[in-house]
């Protein structure tokens, strides 16, 4: 929303046309990203995906679009052909490669305020619809342990690899340990980005860890991004920090910090970049920060205004302001 300007409702937009053979798809501005990866999915091809399925493919694309894919397959800007946009005087414009390209630079990751996108072209990729992924669950006094394994693993990983460690309170949910639930303790989310099979050996080095809880399986990739779909209705505060390494005393601030997570909803969350996010794309598109090695995100989510608050406090105060992270943070 914003202050005496126009706000275009786009959701009616949900054309979606793939052309299989040429593994292309053009997708209305009004999807979801999970409208998006249910149509792409029919043929086996996918684009990077937010990590919450209801998140608008527009607004996601625009903004540079980080999810579970990127270490194989870039950001999901990284793969886009053309975008249809109306610009603030009322022209129809397309943007690409070859047609209006200082446009087409600025839409992969400069925003939204470059003209209402209509629709937009992307190459897809080929994944699935079977993948491997979901996620392993560790009790909190393994959180040392674990974040020093996970971060060995996740820089030593191939591209086809992506995952975040999570720190979280276990909710009372079904195939929970009952001595977890309510406590704080360490996941990891894991996703491999090709075949199943193949997969499945990669997460031997992090099931040696020795999970607590194992929900790693194999799962139609359009219905593992939405297994971690947020409930509506928190009072959110979230930031984000970019790290070229993290340190032993790094991630001893982070797990002193998850600690004292504020309410049962909210996370801290580390996530490897590196593969397809750094290298030559580094440099081709607005976003700053695409070779760091890691992303830290506090995600600060109560449940009342009062949590809210509290949330955000947390965010403000947490990690992100110890001197003890800063020589790793580069953003
Ligand atoms: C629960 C949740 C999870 C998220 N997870 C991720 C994630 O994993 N990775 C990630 O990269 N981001 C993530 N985000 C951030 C998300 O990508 C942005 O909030 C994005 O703007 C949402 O897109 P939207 O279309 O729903 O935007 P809206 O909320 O509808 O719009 C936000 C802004 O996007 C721009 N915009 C939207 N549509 C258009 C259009 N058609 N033309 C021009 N400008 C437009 C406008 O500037 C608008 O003000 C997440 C956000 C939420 C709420």
């Amino acid at each position: 929303m914003n202050d005496g300007g126009l706000v275009i409702d786009v959701r009616p937009m949900k054309s979606v046309r793939v052309d299989p053979d040429a593994r292309t798809v053009t997708a209305g501005a009004g999807l979801t990203c999970g409208e998006f990866d249910r149509a792409t999915q029919q043929h086996g091809l996918a684009l990077t995906g937010g990590r919450v399925s209801t998140t608008g493919l527009a607004g996601f694309t625009l903004g540079g679009g980080s999810g579970w894919l990127e270490r194989a397959f870039g950001f999901a800007c990284d793969s886009l052909l053309s975008v249809d946009l109306v610009t603030a005087s009322g022209e129809q414009v397309t943007a690409s490669a070859t047609e209006n390209p200082e446009l087409f630079w600025a839409l992969h990751g400069g925003g939204g305020n470059f003209g209402v996108a209509t629709s937009f072209t992307f190459g897809l990729h080929r994944l699935g619809p079977r993948v491997h992924a979901g996620l392993m669950l560790w009790p909190g006094d393994a959180a040392d342990e674990v974040s020093r394994g996970f971060r060995e693993l996740a820089l030593a990983a191939p591209n086809e690899e992506t995952g975040a460690i999570v720190y979280l309170t276990v909710p009372d949910e079904p195939g929970m340990p009952p001595e977890m639930v309510g406590k704080m303790a360490v996941a990891v989310v894991y996703l491999y980005a090709g075949d199943a099979a193949e997969g499945a050996e990669h997460t031997k080095p992090y099931r040696a860890l020795k999970p607590a809880a194992d929900f790693l399986e194999d799962i139609d990739y359009a219905d593992f991004q939405c297994s971690l779909d947020d409930p509506p209705g928190k009072y959110n505060y979230w930031s984000a920090d970019y790290h070229d390494d993290l340190s032993d005393d790094a991630l001893d601030v982070i797990v002193d910090s998850a600690r004292n997570l504020p309410g049962p909803s909210s996370q801290q969350l580390i996530a490897r970049w590196g593969g397809a996010v750094g290298g030559p794309a580094a440099t081709a598109t607005p976003l700053m920060n695409r070779n760091a090695n890691w992303v830290t995100h506090p995600f600060g989510l109560g449940e009342t205004p009062q949590g809210g608050q509290e949330a955000k406090a947390w965010v403000k105060g947490s990690a992100r302001t110890s001197r003890r992270m800063r020589p790793a943070a580069c953003g």
